[in-house]
């Protein structure tokens, strides 16, 4: 204990800033959240020191530390040590700052800075919270207004964001097809709900039409095979028979030679010309002059025409006044998950969304869950996914979830129209009833129930209450 003790006093510290905040100083990898002697309260800055610690090592620690998903370092400034500048790569967006040591006046400064934005923002719960992408790019806004940056782009190309919202790229470069449609759809919405707003064009950009990625390369192909592997070489013209074909048919023992009147070609410009390059395809032979490019999309591994790609137009954006005001409190959380939540998602989201959902103040709507149980000789995994993609063709409106053998099904309804809405659920059910009957042999529904949050009811009881089976 006392030998691990030490071990861990080499590898951190804190001391306090003429400023008095207290500083964290890492000296050595730090699992931050797992070092159960440091406590949030314990630091309110971030230094890490440069003890020679490659990139990879460097980025695995701001992992750790990270603003948004570390629960004890969650929106604090961050400093590294000015040598370790050219280490951080593209994550330098997620840092706050260099400095040659941690008693840096600047640091002090950009602190104060950072704590003044931090006292207007209501932080969200992240433990509770943080299975959902819409709540995840609302901490990444929260994050973006406490350090006072106010403008961004919908751009899904690094290039491009350059200069406009280096956070958000170093976030998408780890993005998933359905984060990233998710965070473009997010971005729609701030601007739906005048969160933000349009600054001005930047370009037109193309992009893939399966997954949005403009990581895209362009290559020369043949029009007849569609291979890459091709061969250019100038054409050349004899003028004295007329002879066109490619320069290598005129190769004659290290001069040039008409292939076809065997007659040399001395001059160019006097014997002969190259009126422009053909290309050979080294696949299938064939010959031709004019190439069609192909487009493959490093992101989805798809190949397609130039023609079918999609223009995206890139604009940069700021948060309005109201966005700010809306993103610093939760109604911004309110407000998008209104908008978010039709569809079928994956058990922890949905979960998260009904957590989400509490945080209404006022509360003029109420959710209605049903649940019910798949059983038969023929239910297992996939047939319960033919079952879930059916309802969510049917109640697209509603909100679709599965865990194990059991399906669920949300919706949110104005409180003084329950009753009502409940009578329509069981009619619902009914038809659910009669399309698995008519489609699904071997497959019975069982344990059918419904929940709704009750007055009063927290939402970890109500959530224990929906998860009370053998999920
Ligand atoms: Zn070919
Ligand atoms: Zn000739
Ligand atoms: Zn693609």
């Amino acid at each position: 204990m006392k030998k691990e003790e030490q071990k861990m006093n080499n590898i951190y510290q804190i001391k306090t800033s003429s400023n008095g905040r207290n500083v964290l100083i890492i000296k050595g990898f730090l699992s931050i959240d797992n070092i159960k002697e440091l406590n949030a309260e314990d630091f309110d800055v971030i230094y890490v020191e440069d003890f020679n610690q490659s990139h990879y090592d460097l980025s695995y620690q701001l992992q750790h530390m990270s603003p948004f998903h570390s629960l004890k370092c969650h929106l604090k400034p961050c400093f590294l040590a000015s040598t370790l500048k050219n280490r951080v790569l593209h994550l330098e967006p997620l840092i706050d700052g260099f400095a040659t040591t941690w008693e840096d006046k600047d640091i002090n400064k950009r602190v104060d800075e950072i704590y003044e934005n931090l006292a207007l923002i209501d932080t969200l719960d992240i433990s509770e919270v943080k299975s959902n992408n819409y709540v995840y790019f609302i901490k990444l806004c929260k994050y973006a207004i406490s350090r006072g940056n106010f403008t961004f782009t919908l751009s899904v190309e690094d290039a491009y964001a350059q200069g406009y919202t280096k956070l958000f790229v170093a976030k998408q470069n780890n993005f998933t097809f359905n984060m990233r449609d998710d965070f473009i759809r997010f971005n729609h919405v701030l601007v739906e709900l005048g969160y933000a707003k349009q600054k001005k064009f930047i370009e037109r950009i193309h992009v893939c039409p399966h997954c949005l990625s403009s990581r895209l390369f362009y290559m020369e192909a043949c029009p007849k095979c569609d291979s890459s592997h091709l061969k250019e070489e100038p054409m050349l013209h004899h003028f004295r028979c007329a002879n066109i074909s490619p320069e290598s048919s005129y190769a004659y023992d290290g001069e040039l030679r008409c292939p076809k009147c065997h007659h040399f070609l001395r001059h160019i410009g006097v014997d002969y010309d190259r009126p422009s390059n053909v290309y050979t395809c080294l696949e299938c032979s064939h010959t031709f002059i004019h190439t069609r490019m192909k487009v493959y999309c490093s992101s989805c591994k798809k190949t397609l025409r130039p023609s079918k790609l999609l223009a995206y137009d890139i604009y940069s954006y700021e948060f309005t006044p109201k966005g700010i005001l809306a993103l610093s409190s939760n109604e911004a959380v309110i407000a998008v998950s209104k908008d978010i939540w039709a569809g079928y998602s994956n058990f922890e989201s949905f979960l998260s969304q009904i957590r989400l959902f509490s945080y209404s103040q006022e509360k003029e709507e109420t959710i209605i869950i049903y649940r019910f149980k798949v059983e038969g000789n023929n239910a297992n995994k996939d047939s319960i996914m033919q079952i879930v993609s059916d309802l969510h063709k049917r109640y697209h409106y509603n909100n679709l979830s599965y865990k194990g053998n059991y399906i669920f099904m949300a919706i949110k309804v104005p409180i003084n129209i329950a009753k009502e809405s409940w009578e329509h659920m069981k009619e619902d059910y009914e038809d659910i009833l009669k399309i698995i009957d008519l489609k699904y042999a071997g497959i019975i529904l069982t344990e059918q129930i419904y929940l709704s949050q009750e007055k009063e009811e927290n939402s970890n009881a109500f959530i224990k209450r929906i998860c009370n089976v053998n999920l």
